[in-house]
């Protein structure tokens, strides 16, 4: 089972293209975000956005088992609440990406989407990290997301674990483990869409996999549709480079193809559910734990989590 959990629509693509890419690529789900980088779609433009929800809508109608589509709202707008509302109760999507151009997750004139966000418990990708176009990645820092922590119904990843902020990415995710809930109930997870030059890989994944596990990291290639699935392999083949390089086990790969992003998406659709999946439990050392393996140790719905001083 392998899921493409950050994969761009440009408006050029068909049903038939993505699927014969994903086939090609051996992808069995792919996350399709709405246009918003291509010509004719801007994030700064909410009109555009509507037109690349409702060519997303098109899209995937019909292949919601291996199609899960990601409205694209700029939350700035005084009708994003409404667009968002409508892109998922009307138009069929999922969930929603978000990209801080110009406004912080904190700011008190785009907390009304994420209510809506939040009570639509939706799954919602943010960009994080530096943007490789000069925009100023200023607004994408981790930290600045963990306002939304305020939103606890609704489940986030931030792209490209958030590189070159990984340090900080990492410490935000970290949080909710040192508090014992589960990896599947967790705020953030974080993509691993290389953000990071080839350089910085290794290091990034290894320190990832150290801290949070990799009941927190899922694999999202970032390619741009309509494209070849060969595009799709290659990417995911510089990732199973890395996980050969570090040696890392089986369960705790099949937790980055799919079992992470299986649990943000929850409730997806017609997702092929499978047999060997069971929840993750807590886990304060950040490896990959299965039920079966410690039967005894806790975990903490987010909702019930308390917050205690247990540092300065
Ligand atoms: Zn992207």
């Amino acid at each position: 089972m392998l899921i493409d959990a950050h994969l761009h629509c440009t408006g050029e693509e068909t049903t038939d293209d993505v699927l014969r890419t994903l086939d090609d690529a051996g992808v069995d789900v792919g996350v399709l975000l709405a246009p918003f980088l291509s010509h004719g779609y801007s994030l700064d433009d909410a009109d555009s956005l509507r037109r690349a929800n409702a060519h997303l809508s098109r899209l995937v109608r019909g292949h919601e088992d291996r199609l899960i589509g990601l409205c694209v709202i700029d939350p700035r707008d005084p009708q994003a609440p409404g667009d968002l509302r409508h892109a998922i109760e009307t138009l069929g999507l999922h969930g929603a990406k978000m990209v801080p151009t110009g406004w912080y997750p904190h700011d008190d004139a785009v907390q009304p989407v994420f209510e809506v966000a939040n009570e639509l418990k939706l799954p919602v990708l943010f960009h994080s990290g530096i943007f490789i176009d000069g925009k100023s990645g200023r607004f994408c820092r981790p930290t600045f997301f963990e306002a939304l922590r305020a939103y606890p119904d609704m489940r986030m990843t931030l792209a490209h674990l958030s590189w070159p902020w990984t340090d900080e990415a990492i410490a935000v995710g970290l949080i909710d483990l040192i508090h014992g809930v589960a990896p599947d109930d967790v705020a953030f997870r974080f993509d691993l869409s290389f953000g990071a030059p080839p350089a910085y890989r290794l290091d990034v994944l290894r320190k990832a996999l150290s801290v949070l596990g990799s009941g927190l990291l899922q694999f999202g290639s970032d390619c741009f549709l309509p494209c070849p699935g060969e595009m799709l392999r290659e990417r995911r083949g510089w990732l199973t480079a890395l996980l050969d390089e570090l040696e890392v086990d089986v369960p705790a790969r099949e937790r980055i193809w799919h079992g992470t992003a299986r649990a943000w998406l929850r409730d997806a659709p017609n997702l092929p559910r499978q047999d060997d999946e069971r929840p993750l439990l807590a886990s304060h050392h950040g490896w990959l734990l299965r039920a079966d393996h410690q039967p005894g140790l806790p975990s903490v719905p987010r909702h019930r989590m308390r917050w205690r001083p247990v540092c300065c």
